[in-house]
């Protein structure tokens, strides 16, 4: 999608995990349908940064001999892995953890809203256990005392070097870091998940190698701050490969390039040393690709938000950086009705959108989320006025998304295959990221598979996809150029 409503239940349902062990299984050729592993559930909420907390905790239960089934019935106990971002996220947090317990009583809880206990067991007092985000250790712990470690581990050669994904095979998040320095007022994620803590470079880089080993093209970088990395160790010199490598974004990018990859850059807070990144993009170390939330536009706003940045000065360097590399594509977010905003800010923001023509743009109306610092201030929007914003947003940007889209029209673009089905191909190009981004449709394509890369040129698009057919050159190579 181009323009869409912030969503917070990107679920993974209890089928997900199944299916992607099932696969691998498959592929190692063992046949597990009777197994007497201890079974357990898992359900995934919430964000790209919560899945990876999924994928790891999932793997060290393998690793341990755990199965993990597709259905409450068949399950021995469930986890339900929290979102806690939003009011909304808390809610269906709440309601699948009621699920779980209806379906089959034992229940551990964790994630982002592990950190309110108070909360989970005033509504549902029979959970087993409760652990917060990003403790993989507790969580297995907690399973430890209610469903005892299998004796016999039928997975020991079944758990890949790189973990179990929960991500189609040709393309993997790469977490770099837990955690937040910074203090937006609308956000409660540095009280869940505490301030930045960057992983080791050299385990980064250690963990693309060996996904790309796996069979993935694409790494989709994700912190809660990607540009921040090594701030919290003083950009630390580590080593990979028998070299210095300093925890900082900008050599990591250069590293990551150098394995052959698509690398896209997600949550990239607007630094100034960002536009460093900009010669790695016209190199093709990383993808010219920035999802960057802007979050507003209005310098007092923007300053009750705790989040940098004026409007002048961010179309400057969204000016520059394209200047530098048009092939750039910006993502971002944006909160409209914040507390206090009034029609003119709002207006300032709309013209922002406008000057700056950025590709792709979500956007929500500001909900008070328990425990944020912006429920404290004055003068709240009213419920049909944030509405009435986010509606006459989105009318602004669709039509900025649709003149964009068009513009592709008539060139070719290395698409990389997600899905095949009865109608064809559906793919992405460097300038769409998976989930969130819109598609490019190849229809009555059909003799390519998930992870194929074929050159295609865009015949047409609306405001959220675009439609393409196959270059006729395509069969005598694929390359890793991006456009042509
Ligand atoms: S940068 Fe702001 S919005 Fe993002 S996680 Fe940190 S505090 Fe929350």
């Amino acid at each position: 999608m181009t323009v869409e409503k912030f969503i917070p239940n990107q679920t993974t349902t209890l089928e997900t995990p199944v299916k992607v062990l099932e696969a691998g299984r498959q592929q190692a050729g063992e046949n597990t349908s009777s197994n007497p592993a201890a079974k357990i559930g898992f359900v995934s909420l919430g964000c790209p940064k919560n899945l990876v907390d999924s994928e790891r905790i999932l793997t060290q239960l393998r690793t341990e001999g755990y199965d993990v089934v597709p259905t409450y019935n068949d399950a021995e106990l469930v986890i339900v892995n929290t979102c806690g971002f939003i009011d909304s996220a808390v809610q269906e947090s709440l309601d699948t953890i009621g699920e779980a317990l209806a379906e089959n009583g034992k229940v551990i809880v964790t994630g982002c809203l592990g950190i309110k206990e108070d909360e989970i067991r005033e509504v549902h007092p029979n959970v087993l256990a409760i652990t917060g985000p990003h403790a993989y250790e507790s969580v297995v712990e907690r399973v430890h005392e209610h469903l005892p470690k299998p004796v016999h581990n039928p997975f020991e050669h079944l758990v890949p070097d790189h973990g179990i994904k929960l991500t189609p095979r040709h393309y993997a998040y790469l977490k770099i870091s837990e955690g937040c320095n910074h203090r937006c007022t609308f956000c409660i994620i540095p009280s869940m998940r505490g301030d930045l803590v960057s992983r080791p470079v050299g385990e980064v880089l250690d963990e693309a190698k060996r996904l790309k080993a796996a069979g993935v093209s694409e790494l989709l970088v994700i912190s809660q701050d990607t540009s921040a990395y090594g701030v919290d160790v003083k950009h630390r010199t580590g080593f990979w490969n028998g070299m210095p490598v300093k925890a900082h974004m900008q050599q990591l990018c250069e590293k990551l390039g150098e394995l052959d990859m698509w690398v896209r850059l997600h949550y990239v807070y607007p630094y100034p040393h960002v536009d460093d990144l900009i010669p790695l993009m016209n190199e093709g170390r990383v993808l010219p690709y920035l999802d960057i939330p802007f979050q507003h536009a209005n310098k007092r706003i923007l300053r009750l938000m705790k989040r940098p940045g004026s409007a002048e000065r961010t179309i400057e360097r969204v000016k520059a950086w394209r200047e530098a590399c048009p092939e750039l594509i910006i993502r971002s977010t944006f909160i409209v009705g914040f507390p206090g905003e009034t029609e003119e800010e709002f207006e300032e923001l709309l013209d922002f959108i406008r000057e700056a023509q950025l590709d792709r743009v979500g956007c929500f109306a500001y909900s008070p989320v328990e425990g944020a610092k912006a429920n404290d201030l004055p003068d709240p929007v009213p419920e049909h006025i944030k509405q009435e914003r986010l509606a006459r947003f989105m009318e602004v940007q669709s039509e900025i998304s649709a003149a964009r889209l068009k513009q592709r029209i008539g060139k070719e673009y290395l698409v990389v295959i997600d899905s095949v089905d009865a109608e064809g191909a559906v793919g992405r190009t460097y300038a769409d990221a998976p989930e969130v981004d819109g598609v490019v449709h190849l229809n009555g394509v059909h003799d390519v598979k998930p992870g194929d890369r074929v050159w295609a040129e865009i015949i047409h698009a609306d405001q959220h996809d675009v439609w393409g057919v196959i270059s006729p050159e395509d069969d005598e190579a694929l390359d890793d150029e991006t456009t042509a």
